[in-house]
């Protein structure tokens, strides 16, 4: 084995080249470090490349809660990252504003998005509650037989393929470097992490390793790091072509959405199915699912024509929390978990272990994210 302090190593790997691997990667070579990336299948070639793309901090596991600091102080790091990946790069991750509106059927849920309103408009949201009226002023083509909804008006999305592979190729133009293969383990002497080994036969030397490989941590393929309590999550999605200019805002009820891409196709969205064997192949019955349940939000997309299906993997911690800490090794550290929120958390867990990592500021991590409150070991 090569020791780690061998001239021209990298200060760090990172395995895995997700929207969390990559970001964790630009974020240690914009702190100064010398850094690796390793991906076996390609940069964004899995969840990262294909999820929606939404940035809302007003939803999701852990909002409001633990999530909910971290999501909005993501909005703000996306709106930079999008200038540097445009600076370097010349890529435009698609970072904008987008509108949403969620949609009640019944009064039931017309309380219940008060109630969410309520504790949003104390956070410095923008949402404004629409009723029936208000709700066809917007998107006309939508179920009349939706009484009211709340419209947001500090979301944002990316283009989660760009937003990923942007990272990507700005680390590169920073001098990172991308090598792809498979991780098969990571070297350690002492207790300490000193590289990980690939499939080419090669060994990278590095004084810090991180290990941000999506579902694929749940297994036990990297002998001597122990899997993580974590599945994977299939999720699909469907791009459709519908003439018009209907769903600029995306409407969502549940798990159930439209929106219309500045590609011009209508995406509907999307299946939750714990999958063994990470087979993240399409399937007729979630294509039948999701057209279900968009039909009865938007009767009218019956017209519409399918043009992609997709399919991808989230990695969904036991707790729904992300997982970020250390791994078991000194210099080991782990960025996983993210769950349906990954290409918006990203950043935040990107800047977490680098101060862990660089700085040893435990303290940057909030405690409910630690990786610590597993056996990791
Ligand atoms: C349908 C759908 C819609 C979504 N929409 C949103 C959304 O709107 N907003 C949002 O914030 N999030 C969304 N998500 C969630 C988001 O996609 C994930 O949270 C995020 O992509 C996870 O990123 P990751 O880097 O952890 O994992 P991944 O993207 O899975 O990356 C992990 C990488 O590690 C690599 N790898 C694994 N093991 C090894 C090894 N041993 N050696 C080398 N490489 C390895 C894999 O090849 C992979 O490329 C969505 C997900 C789905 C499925």
């Amino acid at each position: 084995m090569e020791p780690v302090s061998a001239p021209n190593a990298p200060d760090a790997v990172v395995v895995g080249g997700g929207a969390v691997g990559c970001a964790t990667a630009y974020e240690l070579t914009r702190r100064g470090l010398r850094v690796s990336l390793v991906e076996r299948d390609g940069i964004a070639s899995h969840a990262s490349g294909f999820a929606y793309g939404g940035l809302y901090a007003t939803t999701g596991a852990g909002i409001p809660g633990p999530v909910l600091p971290v999501a909005k102080q993501c909005l703000e790091l996306h709106r930079g990252l999008a200038d540097d990946i445009r600076d370097q790069t010349g890529l435009d991750d698609g970072f904008r504003p987008a509108r949403s509106i969620e949609v009640a059927f019944d009064q039931r849920r017309v309380d219940w998005l008060k109630g969410e309103a309520r504790w949003q408009l104390q956070e410095g949201f923008k949402v404004e509650l629409l009723d029936q009226k208000g709700m066809r002023e917007i998107e006309p083509r939508l179920n009349p037989d939706i009484i009211g909804g709340a419209l947001h008006s500090s979301h944002y999305e990316v283009d989660s393929y760009k937003y990923t592979f942007g990272l990507g190729w700005a680390f590169e133009k920073r001098g990172g470097r991308i090598v792809r293969s498979s991780a098969v383990a990571v070297t350690e002497r002492d207790g300490r992490a000193t590289g990980v080994a690939l499939s080419n036969g090669e060994t990278i030397p590095a004084g810090i390793v991180v290990l941000a490989t999506g579902p694929w941590a749940s297994t036990d393929e990297i002998p001597g790091v122990r899997p993580l309590p974590i599945h994977a999550s299939r999720g699909e999605i469907l791009r459709l072509e519908f003439p018009g200019d209907d769903f600029r805002s995306r409407v969502t009820l549940d798990s159930h959405y439209i929106a219309r891409k500045p590609d011009g196709l209508v995406w509907v969205g999307t299946t939750d199915e714990t999958v063994p064997g990470f087979d993240d192949r399409t399937t007729e019955a979630a294509r039948a699912s999701i057209m279900e349940g968009v039909l009865r939000l938007a009767p009218a997309l019956e017209a519409a024509r399918l043009v992609t299906q997709t399919a991808c993997l989230r990695p969904v911690a036991k707790d729904g929390l992300p997982i970020i800490g250390r791994g078991g090794l000194d210099g080991l550290y782990l960025a996983n978990g993210a769950g349906k929120k990954g290409i918006l958390l990203s950043p935040a867990i990107a800047r977490m272990v680098a101060a862990l990592a660089i700085d040893a500021d435990e303290a940057a991590v909030p405690a409910p994210f630690r990786s610590g409150r597993f056996a990791i070991r």
